[in-house]
């Protein structure tokens, strides 16, 4: 029977009970028989019946695999001068940047808490390469350090004076900064697209993902730091990915209560480890002075763990660094289960590598409670949040840094700030104890192909060996505060960011604390 004859029977049927009902049960009726009414929109107690209009369907074409959206209309969220994409060392020092250069910043990141890295992988240990006689970049990066050890945020790394962030501390860290300077954050959202100015190469905005839908924001420069350059890869700029078989690890990174402090520091003493052990794992290449510094490694205790049979022979990637150890007996940042052949840029991949790296990590755990004094009575505390990708896109930028610029004590004249000779990766380990350092080029932040767009972090564009010195947070603070810089100069400038004018970029950062050669 249709729906308006039921609906007229209904009515005769009813015509003494309150209009009300009769409505109720028509449209009641009309569900049951698929079809989507409006209705009066009534507050009650309960809150307001809401619906969403659906989108239309879009078209299926199976033989290429793909479904084709059909055309929406995007509310805009927000709008701003800088935009700043990935909040992790890159982009809380591009956005601390630009705004203290005079733009009105937004801050947007996919996770709910800033400091990438640092705080959803727990990563703590800024800068521990800083033995003896290492120069240090200046600017933001060291002054987050200094800021969170001042809030209580921070714990003496073992082997040197650097201190390691409390990770979960340093979400409140990066509140306090965030705040106090004025940047706009969102929180909670992706970008998962971008927008141009009609005919140009010029970027004028991304579409977002969140828990409000699609939308836009507009900003007239935009900062990848998203540590994947998504934003450059979703532009159309050339970029390079190191082939899966030959990318650095992924890493569950983990954290332990329940650990005798003393007794493990006591093994550690009777057992000193130093960077020479790291080759057992990685056969690193070093300059010879670093293999006899201490250093926090555990390894040798994975094999003793095999041959007692506790955890799985095929456990082959355990082995690496432990961090701070606070009085109320937590083993922090504990760096010890690696997963390889994985693209952080496949979710799939992404998705098996999530879930190997907690078994890995608990074999790990095992392994550390039957062998390592101090951690018979070790519980898993928590995972990090998310797993730590440390290789992914490198863009092709107008300066390509290499391993020779990093070795080498390269100098540029675009230089944005240095960083200390320290490469950590692809078997080059390198510690700055000889005080040698490098400059670090405006050219290697900016795509070839669109304008209005830096890359900040550990996305910036460089090969293998260059990638093992510039990945490492601090390096990423000094790409991200050169950027922001750059983007708020360039607004003021009346420039864009392929042509902005380097001598002033260079004198804002010389104000804002930043060692430039
Ligand atoms: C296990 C491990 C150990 C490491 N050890 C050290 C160490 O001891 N010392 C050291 O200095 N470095 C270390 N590193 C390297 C260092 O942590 C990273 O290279 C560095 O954090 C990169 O900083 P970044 O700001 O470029 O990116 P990230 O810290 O990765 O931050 C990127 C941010 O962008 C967000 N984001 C990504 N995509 C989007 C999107 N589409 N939309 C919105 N937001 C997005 C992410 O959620 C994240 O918050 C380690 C890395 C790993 C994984």
């Amino acid at each position: 029977m249709r729906q308006g004859a039921f609906h007229l029977i209904l009515r005769s049927m009813t015509k003494d009970l309150p209009d009300t009902y009769t409505s109720r049960v028509a449209r009641m009726l009309s569900r049951w028989a698929g079809k989507r009414l409006s209705f009066t929109r009534k507050h009650t107690e309960e809150g307001e019946v809401l619906q969403h209009s659906p989108p239309p369907a879009g078209e299926m074409d199976t033989e290429q695999g793909l479904y084709i959206e059909p055309p929406k209309a995007l509310a805009i969220l927000a709008e701003c001068d800088v935009l700043v994409v990935g909040a992790g060392p890159a982009g809380l020092s591009a956005a601390l940047a630009a705004r203290r250069a005079g733009a009105d910043v937004i801050l947007l990141e996919r996770y709910g808490c800033f400091g990438g890295a640092i705080t959803t992988v727990g990563m703590e240990t800024l800068a521990w390469y800083r033995y003896e006689g290492t120069i240090e970049s200046e600017g933001i990066g060291v002054e987050m350090e200094r800021r969170a050890a001042a809030m209580g945020g921070t714990v003496k790394w073992p082997y040197n004076d650097s201190e390691c962030l409390d990770a979960d501390f340093f979400k409140l860290v990066a509140d306090q900064l965030v705040r106090e300077s004025g940047i706009r954050p969102i929180l909670h959202c992706m970008a998962v697209d971008v927008i141009f100015e009609a005919g140009s190469n010029r970027l004028k905005g991304i579409v977002t993902e969140s828990k409000s839908g699609r939308q836009v924001v507009l900003a007239q420069r935009i900062i990848d730091c998203t540590g994947d350059a998504d934003i450059a890869h979703l532009a159309g700029a050339s970029y390079r990915k190191t082939p899966k078989d030959k990318m650095l690890g992924m890493t569950t990174v983990f954290n332990a209560s329940g650990v005798d402090k003393e007794r493990f520091l006591a093994y550690t003493e009777a057992k000193p480890a130093t960077y020479a052990d790291w080759s057992r794992t990685w056969q690193q290449q070093t300059t010879g002075k670093e293999e006899q510094l201490r250093s926090p490694y555990l390894d040798k205790e994975f094999d003793e763990a095999r041959a007692l049979g506790v955890i799985p022979q095929d456990s082959t990637h355990l082995g690496g660094s432990w961090s701070s150890l606070t009085d109320a007996g937590e083993a922090n940042n504990l760096n010890l289960a690696h997963m390889y052949g994985f693209d952080p840029t496949d979710v799939l991949d992404l998705t098996r590598a999530e879930m190997q790296g907690r078994t890995e990590a608990l074999h790990a755990l095992i392994a550390l409670k039957a062998v390592v004094p101090g951690f018979e009575k070790a519980k898993l505390r928590n995972f990090s949040m998310t797993i730590g990708v440390r290789d992914s896109r490198k863009i092709i930028g107008r300066t390509n840094l290499t391993g020779d610029d990093v070795r080498n004590q390269a100098k540029f004249e675009d230089s944005i700030g240095i960083f200390p000779e320290f490469i950590d990766g692809y078997a080059v380990l390198i510690l700055p104890s000889s005080g040698r350092y490098f400059e670090v080029p405006y050219g290697c932040m900016v795509p070839l192909e669109v304008d209005n767009l830096l890359v900040a972090g550990r996305c910036v564009a460089g090969d293998m060996v260059s990638h093992a010195a510039m990945r490492n947070m601090m390096a990423c603070t000094v790409t991200g505060q050169g950027a922001g810089v750059a983007a708020a100069l360039s607004i003021r400038l009346k420039q864009t960011t392929a042509e902005v004018d380097l001598g002033q970029v260079q004198a804002e950062l010389g104000k804002q604390g930043v060692r430039l050669h």
